[in-house]
């Protein structure tokens, strides 16, 4: 029985430009003069080094740690030397540098010790996603988001369907297709794995009508008992249906609230190419240090899919494929829709590459913009239901609250709005912005507002010290007050001085008599000479004693 497929509003249906990149089977991308990791390859927060420079690392072997719970750590993708860690500009929207590991290969590339896992239905999920967290899996479907932590549905949530997107709708990029159909057994294998961590019920491989080849390769893949939990389902061809919640909208008919997540309706999604990654981890112990890029556009002699050791400069790549240099006008990162310009092609490929992009010059999307004819075109087409004319006159004036609540963050960059405008407005770059802006302001804020915490803390210590002082200090005083008898009158008092001086003088006495001990075992001589003494000491006593008497 043919499954029933759901609509979402808007998308385009655009020209496919894929045919190219998808004449040549994959081959290994050459190994490059240097390998740069950078630190930050996913979402969340910086991998932290754990080599030095100086140090032999092997392909495979971890060179930096996660820092925090959202983050991924990062393996060296082929043996060398660590030459740097230093800052180097990565393939980002931002542009900013970042630190990153740079390694000088060997040419051997050596594989560390690998230790895959020998039954992993053994395995409790929590084990499992551990094994997956340690080998650097992220979403490698252009998010980068930490993969255990989505194959996490945490106590209080059931997943009743685990979809993976093999949708690839955006025009030139072909990887994920010629994944489904050089290794449909591997996405298979890796769709289980995730299907025991996540104990989903159903399982879904969602495939665009326009990749027949990779549709029937993994329906041939296919075990007879695994057809009767998981489903291989056709979509039509419409971009942006590998949206993740435009393709929940067209396999279950549910939405995912706004502000919500696909988990808070019982599904998961996960990116065909993420799967076979996790394959890799628990069949061969390989964590993720290679993926399929795509190479292609309009100024390449031989568009064609490249199996990439991730850290390999973009440059290497478009080489490889017969660049024409003087023919370009600028290399994406990504599709046309949602690629971004690479501000340097000596920057790196990092984990959630996907695409390069050789757009040629004189293109329609270069001449300049005009205002804003409010049309309505660009609301037409937007999957998320979004007014995308109101977001962008917002950001335009930087009201961050006001396009906020015009719900910026449902906003998945799909840059339909941007395609239909006709004033060829960059309405994408915007939203960019506008995000960017607020995430600066988020941070600052949190910044602040740790540093005010901070300080209530220091100042409440510091309280509580000096009441803690006053308090000891008031114990001291009862306890000597009680350990001392308190006299009774101030004649007490003054006896009690009197009797303490005579003490006083009693036991000075006593301590010189003590000393005259001193003149025993004298001789003769020395004897008589003090008894001498003695008696002109007594004399001189006697005689005042009579001066005293008759003054
Ligand atoms: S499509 Fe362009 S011109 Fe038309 S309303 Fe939207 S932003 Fe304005
Ligand atoms: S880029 Fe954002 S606003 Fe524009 S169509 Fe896509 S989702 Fe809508």
């Amino acid at each position: 029985m043919k499954r029933r497929l759901w609509h979402f509003h808007g998308g385009l249906h655009l020209p496919e430009h894929k045919q190219a990149s998808m004449t040549k089977p994959v081959v290994a991308a050459a190994l490059p003069d240097e390998i740069i990791l950078p630190m930050q390859q996913h979402i969340g927060s910086p991998a932290e080094p754990v080599v030095k420079v100086g140090e032999h690392v092997l392909k495979g072997q971890r060179v930096a740690k996660a820092s925090e719970y959202v983050s991924a750590p990062v393996h060296a993708s082929t043996s060398g030397e660590v030459i740097a860690i230093e800052e180097r500009g990565v393939p980002h929207p931002s542009g900013l540098p970042l630190l990153s590991i740079v390694i000088k290969p060997d040419g051997k590339d050596e594989w560390t010790e690998l230790k895959p896992v020998p039954d992993y239905a053994q395995l409790d999920p929590s084990a499992l996603r551990n094994v997956i967290r340690d080998a650097g899996i992220v979403g490698l479907g252009g998010a980068g988001f930490p993969s255990f932590i989505k194959l996490n549905p945490g106590p209080d949530n059931a997943v009743d369907t685990l979809i993976l997107n093999g949708a690839e709708c955006e025009p030139y990029i072909t990887c994920d297709a010629m994944l489904m159909q050089e290794r449909p057994r591997d996405i298979i294998d890796g769709l289980l794995i995730m299907k025991h961590a996540l104990r989903a019920r159903h399982c879904i491989i969602a495939i665009e009508d326009n990749k027949k080849v990779a549709l029937t390769l993994l329906k041939n893949s296919l075990q007879e008992h695994e057809a009767e939990f998981l489903k291989i389902v056709s979509i039509p061809t419409i971009y942006p249906s590998g949206g993740e919640k435009q393709l929940i909208r067209i396999l279950t008919g549910k939405e995912v609230p706004s502000h919500g997540l696909p988990i808070d309706i019982g599904v998961v999604c996960h990116n065909v190419a993420t799967a076979a990654a996790i394959c890799k981890v628990i069949n061969e112990g390989k964590p993720l240090v290679e993926r399929y890029i795509t190479v292609t556009g309009e100024t390449l002699d031989q568009p064609r899919n490249l199996k990439v050791r991730i850290g390999t400069p973009c440059i290497d790549l478009l080489n490889a494929c017969g660049w024409r240099e003087d023919q370009t006008d600028e290399v994406l990162m990504g599709g046309p829709m949602m690629g971004f310009g690479i501000p340097a092609l000596d920057m790196p490929t990092v984990k959630t590459s996907n695409c390069l992009l050789a757009r040629p010059k004189d293109q329609p999307h270069q001449q300049p913009a005009m205002p804003c004819i409010r049309c309505g075109q660009c609301a037409a087409v937007c999957p998320a239901q979004l007014l995308p004319q109101q977001m962008y006159w917002y950001a335009r004036a930087r009201d961050f609250d006001k396009i906020q609540a015009y719900n910026l963050f449902d906003c998945i960059e799909c840059g339909c709005c941007a395609y239909v405008c006709p004033s060829r407005i960059p309405l994408v770059q915007y939203y960019r912005f506008a995000k960017t802006e607020i995430w600066a302001k988020e941070r600052d804020k949190e910044k602040a507002d740790h540093a005010r915490q901070r300080h209530e803390f220091r100042l409440q210590r510091l309280e509580r010290k000096k009441k803690e002082d006053e308090e000891r200090r008031r114990r001291k005083k009862e306890l000597l007050k009680k350990t001392q008898p308190k006299p009774d009158s101030e004649a007490d008092i003054k006896q009690a001085a009197i009797q303490a001086a005579m003490d006083r003088v009693k036991a000075k006495r006593a301590t010189q008599k003590q000393q005259k001990k001193n003149i025993e075992n004298l001789n003769e001589k020395q004897q008589q000479a003090i008894e001498a003494v003695e008696k002109r000491r007594q004399r001189l006593r006697n005689a005042g004693a009579d001066n005293e008497e008759n003054p």
